[in-house]
């Protein structure tokens, strides 16, 4: 039998009560949300994945197991504790807004959509999956999985990023029933289930409605799934062109004194801010070699620069790098540069190394 599209809400609650992926940070069916667990985890899950997400969110939780713990923790060890997760400016918000959630609020965590997003950090697709995981508000917090089911499911042509508001207006058709004119089921309460539509639909895309090769035999809205019927289901979302960031270059100089690395901070502000770095040269679109060579630390003892082969490449969200990696050995006693520190090699995994570092370092030293 058919479907009807008004049925779609319930069927899609229904598919969550069977099929809900278990993730670490989600309650079990009956208790209690913590909107401490929600909020870490979905500024965690920023541009990041479930799976490489899982072993950080359990380590924040054991070391700072309530937000009052995490605002009392230094910002570095924050960072260092965030190492690895990539997209450092999260790390630096998460610890201001767990500051700011025990300074202003009591440590208890604002439970409307305006209130979360005058937080630090938290942005409107944030403050959307909070209020509605956490506190059940009536929104729908739009995701990449949730794009991809909404645009499969009413074959939305029109491409990404213009059809975001589109989709986000029928993803809210797929909340289950407002009790109408009701002020409580506004405000969340124990009837209304938006946390549990949410991340049915989040689920859904990400179990079932995948980008390639969808299983839609197994997906509780197949019967009137337009993509489906027409059979183009993995054309969409429609994308427009990607226009990628233009390619930067520079130099990265690995210096050894013994067992020891020489290593700088990064400006608090921007980029990677006050994450750990080898020293290196600026990163241009126009890289010239001779003067990134020139930006190399200021150290009498090294007679030559060996010039490793090969180049290490990262991709940043707006622009892809290659960097050419210099080595060489000083002798032991050789200070540090003004603004640079020696640290053991044994201990770099405490240090706040982004991944671009771990792989210059890497490559510096043939590990
Ligand atoms: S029927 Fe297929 S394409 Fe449509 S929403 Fe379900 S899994 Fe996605």
């Amino acid at each position: 039998m058919r479907a009807d599209r008004s049925d779609r809400p319930a069927l899609l609650l229904a598919w969550y009560d069977r099929h809900r992926r278990r993730l670490p940070w989600r309650a079990l069916p009956g208790e209690r949300t913590d909107a401490y667990r929600v909020w870490l985890s979905e500024i965690m899950l920023q541009q990041t994945t479930v799976k490489a997400v899982g072993p950080y969110f359990e380590k924040f939780l054991a070391r700072w197991p309530d937000v009052g713990a995490l605002a009392c923790a230094s910002l570095d060890d924050v960072l260092r504790m965030w190492a690895g997760l990539g997209y450092y400016s999260r790390a630096r918000n998460l610890h201001a807004c767990a500051v700011v959630v025990l300074r202003d609020h009591g440590g208890v965590f604002p439970d409307t959509e305006e209130g979360l997003r005058a937080l630090p950090g938290i942005g409107p697709y944030t403050a959307a999956a909070i209020a509605a995981i956490a506190f059940d508000r009536r929104t729908m917090p739009v995701d990449g999985n949730i794009e991809r089911v909404v645009s499969r499911l009413y074959a939305v042509e029109e491409p990404l990023p213009q059809a975001k508001p589109l989709i986000q207006q029928l993803a809210a058709n797929l909340l289950g029933p407002s009790r109408a004119g009701d002020e409580k089921s506004r405000a969340g309460d124990e009837e209304s289930r938006a946390g549990d539509s949410a991340q049915a639909l989040m689920d859904l895309g990400a179990s079932i409605c995948t980008p390639k090769k969808p299983a839609c035999a197994l997906c509780p809205l197949n019967e009137d799934c337009v993509a489906r019927v027409r059979g183009d289901q993995e054309t969409f979302p429609r994308k427009a062109p990607k226009k990628s960031g233009t390619l930067r270059r520079g130099a990265a100089f690995v210096v050894t004194r013994g067992a020891e690395l020489l290593v700088r901070s990064r400006p608090e502000k921007g980029l990677l801010g006050g994450m750990t770095e080898v020293p290196g040269s600026d990163w241009l679109a126009g890289h010239d070699d001779k003067a990134a060579r020139r930006q190399a630390p200021a150290l009498n003892s090294v007679a030559r620069w060996h010039r490793k082969a090969g180049v290490v490449t990262h991709v940043f969200t707006h622009f892809p790098l290659e960097l050419v990696v210099y080595t060489a050995r000083v002798a032991a006693g050789t200070r540090a540069p003004r603004g640079m520190r020696w640290v053991p090699i044994a201990t770099l995994a405490d240090e706040a190394l982004p991944n671009v570092m771990r792989k210059v370092i890497a490559h510096g030293l043939g590990l």
